[in-house]
């Protein structure tokens, strides 16, 4: 397992929030983050049809493109019942044209559900893939993810995309429903985390 060593790690993400999640996970390592945008980099296309194949793509694109350590993250939802789908495809089902409409695409989801017959509990999965990528086109990658089943209607203002109808297992509340330190506490992405901070910063 390769350690980061300097001081500056690219983050692989024009998404302010990812950014400033990762800023702050990073920040008792001494480390400063600086994101996608402040570097110039357009987004690569996402061509592979994994988690991990998409966040190779981000990482090793801008570790090449700048000289530095580069930090990405893929993620998405996954729905047994639907064969494992959006998946990589998350975003893509929110697009309209004109921005993102994440109502459409977990209406989208539930509206299947229900023309295929699919028996509840709707067992769904949140995952999260963090890649390290450097200069010499070395990478460590870092899977997470977070168990639970898909619930509708749709409840909670909390969090983001799909979160109103993802409940996670153990809990009776949706991850919309929980705080926001709640739900990072147990997500996809704490999960990748941990790993990620265990591998190459502590
Ligand atoms: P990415 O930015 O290409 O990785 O797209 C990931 C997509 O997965 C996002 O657009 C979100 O819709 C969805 N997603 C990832 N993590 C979460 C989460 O914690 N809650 C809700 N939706 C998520």
């Amino acid at each position: 397992m390769r350690k980061f060593q300097g001081d500056t790690l690219l983050v692989a993400t024009h998404n302010a929030g990812k950014l400033e999640e990762i800023a702050t996970l990073l920040a008792p390592f001494g480390v400063k983050v600086i994101g996608a945008a402040e570097k110039g980099l357009t987004e690569p296309d996402e061509t592979e049809t994994s988690f991990i194949g998409n966040a190779r793509i981000k990482a090793h694109a801008a570790a090449k493109a700048t000289g530095l350590p580069a930090l990405s993250d893929d993620s998405g939802i996954e729905i047994a019942a639907l064969g494992n789908a959006p998946g990589v495809y998350t975003a893509d089902w929110a697009e309209t044209g004109s921005g993102r409409d994440f109502v459409m695409a977990m209406t989208k989801a539930h509206d299947w559900l229900i023309a295929k017959g699919a028996p509840k509990p709707w067992r769904a999965r949140f995952c999260c893939t963090l890649v390290m990528a450097w200069p010499d086109a070395h990478d460590e990658v870092f899977p997470g993810t977070v168990d639970g089943q898909i619930v509708w209607p749709m409840r909670g203002d909390h969090g983001h995309g799909y979160d109103p109808i993802f409940q996670p297992d153990g809990y009776d509340i949706t991850f919309a429903e929980m705080d926001r330190w709640a739900k990072n506490e147990i997500s996809h992405r704490a999960d990748a985390f941990r790993r990620l901070v265990k591998g190459c910063f502590d």
